[in-house]
């Protein structure tokens, strides 16, 4: 698509029949993979992220241990099919730069110091990418942490509220992440109220980041409750067993 399409229509929804403050469906699943010490699957409309965590397991080579604390080693990719033409598999100069900032906030949020001299592996595969595939690998490898019982201050919760056509939308598609004035991913530790990524494409006044920001509060208040719900129904899976 070479030129910018409408992307509020005339009734005043969204090029996906959203209302400006809807949120696209979500689906959490838990414990998907043998393998892994923790595992998830989790769906934000049509963006798709698979994470596993391996770990917390002994560091090798022995003097990359930190006497102090766990390492994180945190790898976001996109999977060759998850774009609409092929993605060269090679690790791109974005996957890398995402996998830093995801680790970051994965670095805050999990309580390292209880593992010294351990390692942590975190993988997230983008299987299908339609827009906040960094969002949704952050909360992906969140719930796959949480399914392999590793201690966090809390769960991680987020969402990108941006500008399309002059209004303020909660949750990017696509379209308006590519077209749209701005794009600010956020995500937070709901229940202690901080931040943990924040970036911002594109322009708003003060004015419009408060209140972009309050709009993200309001999304991730929702993403949350299905976070804690998808925890509770496993835990309960696993008391029938
Ligand atoms: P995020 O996925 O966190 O929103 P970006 O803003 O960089 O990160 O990307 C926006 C969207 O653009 C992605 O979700 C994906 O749908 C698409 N995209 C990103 N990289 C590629 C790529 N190499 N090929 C095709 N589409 C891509």
């Amino acid at each position: 698509q070479l030129q910018k399409p409408k992307l509020i229509l005339e009734n005043g929804l969204r090029t996906d029949g959203r209302k400006l403050d809807e949120l696209r469906p979500i689906k959490i699943e838990l414990g998907v993979l043998k393998n892994a010490d923790g595992s998830a699957i989790f769906e934000m409309g049509n963006t798709k992220v698979i994470a596993a965590v391996y770990g917390p397991k002994e560091m090798h080579p022995r003097h990359l241990a930190l006497p102090d604390k766990a390492s994180l080693r945190v790898r976001y990719h996109m999977t060759p099919f998850s774009t609409d033409e092929r993605k060269n598999p090679a690790p791109s100069r974005r996957e890398i730069e995402l996998s830093k900032v995801i680790r970051e906030a994965l670095e805050s949020t999990i309580l390292l110091n209880l593992f010294p001299r351990t390692v942590i592996d975190i993988f997230m595969e983008v299987l299908q990418a339609d827009a906040g595939t960094r969002l949704v690998a952050l909360m992906a490898a969140s719930m796959a942490l949480a399914d392999a019982g590793i201690p966090m201050r809390d769960l991680i919760a987020g969402v990108a509220v941006g500008k399309a056509d002059g209004s303020l939308v909660l949750d990017l598609n696509e379209q308006e992440d590519m077209w749209g004035e701005a794009d600010m991913p956020i995500a937070v530790l709901p229940s202690l109220g901080q931040v943990v990524l924040l970036q911002l494409n594109g322009f708003m006044t003060p004015d419009e980041f408060r209140r972009a920001f309050e709009l993200a509060q309001k999304g991730i208040s929702s993403i949350y409750a299905l976070q804690k719900e998808a925890l509770k129904n496993k835990y309960l899976e696993y008391k029938e067993e």
